[in-house]
């Protein structure tokens, strides 16, 4: 038993809902559309842009992305 160290340290932790780009204008100026009742905390990233509040009713067809840059929204 030689102590080999192998080190499992990964690039970095992937978030599992990183925003894609904007599949329209290639923007990655994109950010998630959140339904529900939203918390201060949300309506506060809402305010600066961080998040789309997209209301409490969620349907089939509810887009989860929203590009800034052109406004387009898809899921
Ligand atoms: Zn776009």
């Amino acid at each position: 038993m030689n102590g080999i160290s192998n080190p499992q340290q990964g690039p970095e932790a992937q978030s599992p809902d990183k925003p894609p780009r904007c599949p329209v204008c290639g923007s990655d100026q994109v950010v998630p559309i959140v339904y529900g009742l939203p918390s201060w905390e949300l309506g506060q990233a809402a305010e600066r842009g961080e998040i789309v509040l997209g209301g409490c009713i969620i349907t089939d067809h509810a887009p989860k992305w929203h590009c800034l840059d052109c406004g387009h929204t898809w899921r």
